[in-house]
């Protein structure tokens, strides 16, 4: 038997297993898919020759994050691409404000507001590196007092709220929402206002890269560095209870509070099972890839100079998307989030061929077909964008669920980012990351700091798991 066990291979397990392994332990992580990576998976979903993100594709957290940027991913493969602009955010006009490395280059698109939105994010983004080891961690004394205090005084408005409040103009009142709406939060909620925040800051100071291959390459390289540190993987093993790890101790589970309650059941005390059942998931998505004959015809030129592209305009329209999906309604003008990755690397396509990635937010466990509905968003901002398609795959949130048993009703963030389950999750504890069962913790994105692929979860679960072993 191994040291240690990790059950499930998405970014948190096996940032959690390197850094198990790292400390001298020997480690086996059991994953119920064919394939390592959860969330950070690529498949050939359309055609051949075509290859898609299933899950996440962008990856500014990747980047950034304090613990993956510590290991030696290149020399296991994985390079990073990155557009000239981390985003672009088309208007009905036919121009698209852009999101570059500096916040003096996303400015001259935002006319009248040029000065605040330099004002707004120049410090932040001085001030990156401290918010960030800060932001993903659990509640605790911040290191950066200062630096927080500085983000905290706006970052505790909802986005609508910030909006209004810091910039004058209907264009970068849109594309701040458009940021904030990664929260999957209604934007007159906090802390909706600190994901728009912390989405532009990282737009400016580390861009929005993606693999080059696709995010599988993320997954195969932390995966080929845990073997080189002598871990194991065993995939297509899916663990149905905590009995069959027998006693070996530290286990750490990269689920859901749904997934703990269902391998641990009755060992849990009924306290702490309440208040697993009362976790609280976000709304789903509904997601689309599609095997294009060119590239996007995007009316707006500006758009073929960033990978992730949003639509929706303006904040009005971006915040009665994101109340609905919230409310359990079916907003008829989504939110998208797009990515055209294959513009920036060749490998994801045929010659002369094109992918992109699509995703609006719907109601939790939602089984409307949302395919025409995001299709005419695209078409607006790239009229022919239809003619282009060659094939397509729908993913609701039940095949999404059936991809991932995480993604609980489509929910991709492992929970609702809502203010009481941001720094606590699953719930409030010293930390969040122990169970009432000696030795098994959770290290999935249901523990701070949430959804993302960033590897921080498991990195703070992991050093939970070593304290507990002194
Ligand atoms: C459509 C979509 C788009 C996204 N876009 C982005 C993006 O662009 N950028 C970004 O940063 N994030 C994005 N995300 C979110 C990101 O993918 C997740 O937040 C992240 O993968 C969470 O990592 P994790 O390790 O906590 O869990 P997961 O990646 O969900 O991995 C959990 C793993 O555990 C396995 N598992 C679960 N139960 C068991 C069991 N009982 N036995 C064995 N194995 C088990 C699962 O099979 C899975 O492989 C997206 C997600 C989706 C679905």
């Amino acid at each position: 038997m191994p040291d240690a066990f990790v059950v499930g291979s998405g970014p948190n397990g096996l940032a959690a297993a390197i850094v198990l392994a790292r400390a001298g332990l020997s480690v086996r992580v059991l994953e119920a898919a064919d394939s390592v990576g959860g969330g950070a998976r690529s498949a050939e979903l359309t055609l051949p020759g075509f290859v898609h993100d299933v899950c996440s594709a962008i990856h500014p957290l990747g980047v950034a994050s304090p613990f993956l940027r510590t290991l030696p991913l290149a020399e296991h493969g994985l390079e990073w691409v990155e557009s000239p602009a981390a985003l672009a955010h088309p208007f009905d006009d036919g121009t698209a404000v852009l999101i570059a490395r500096s916040p003096v280059a996303a400015a001259p698109t935002l006319g009248d507001d040029e000065t605040r939105w330099r004002l707004l994010f120049a410090t932040l983004v001085r001030d990156a590196d401290a918010l960030l080891e800060d932001a993903l961690a659990p509640a605790h004394i911040p290191a950066h007092p200062l630096a927080l205090a500085r983000f905290g005084a706006r970052a505790a408005l909802p986005a609508t709220a910030l909006a209004r409040l810091a910039f004058r103009g209907d264009r970068a009142r849109g594309v701040f929402a458009g940021l904030a709406a990664h929260s999957m939060l209604r934007l007159e909620r906090p802390p909706s206002g600190a994901f728009g925040l912390v989405l532009g800051l990282l737009g400016h100071a580390v861009g929005w890269p993606f693999p080059r291959g696709g995010s599988q390459r993320l997954s195969d390289a932390l995966a080929s560095y845990l073997r080189s540190l002598g871990g194991e993987i065993e995939t297509g093993r899916r663990v149905e209870s905590l009995a069959e790890l027998g006693d070996t101790r530290p286990v750490l589970l990269d689920v859901t509070p749904r997934g703990l309650l269902e391998l641990a059941g009755d060992r849990l005390p009924p306290r702490y099972r309440q208040r697993l059942q009362r976790y609280r998931y976000g709304p789903g998505v509904f997601k689309l890839d599609w095997a294009l004959d060119g590239p996007i015809p995007w009316r707006a030129e500006d758009c073929t100079r960033a990978a992730t592209v949003h639509l929706g305009a303006t904040l009005g329209e971006i915040a009665a998307s994101d109340r609905a999906s919230v409310g359990g309604e079916i907003a008829e003008r989504p939110y998208v989030l797009l990515a055209q990755q294959s513009l920036f690397d060749p490998t994801r396509a045929p010659a002369e061929r094109h992918t992109a990635w699509a995703y609006c937010h719907v109601p939790n466990g939602s089984s409307v077909d949302m395919t025409e509905r995001i299709e005419l968003q695209v078409e607006r901002f790239a009229p022919g964008f239809r003619e282009r398609i060659l094939a397509r795959s729908a993913l609701g949130p039940a095949e999404l669920e059936r991809h991932n048993p995480n993604y609980v009703g489509g929910d991709i963030n492992g929970g609702a980012a809502i203010l009481s389950q941001l720094f606590t999750r699953p719930v409030a504890q010293l930390s969040p990351y122990t169970t009432p069962l000696s030795g098994v913790f959770l290290c999935s994105a249901s523990t701070p700091p949430g959804g993302g692929v960033h590897g921080m979860c498991g990195y703070h679960a992991a050093q939970a798991a070593l304290r507990f072993l002194r």
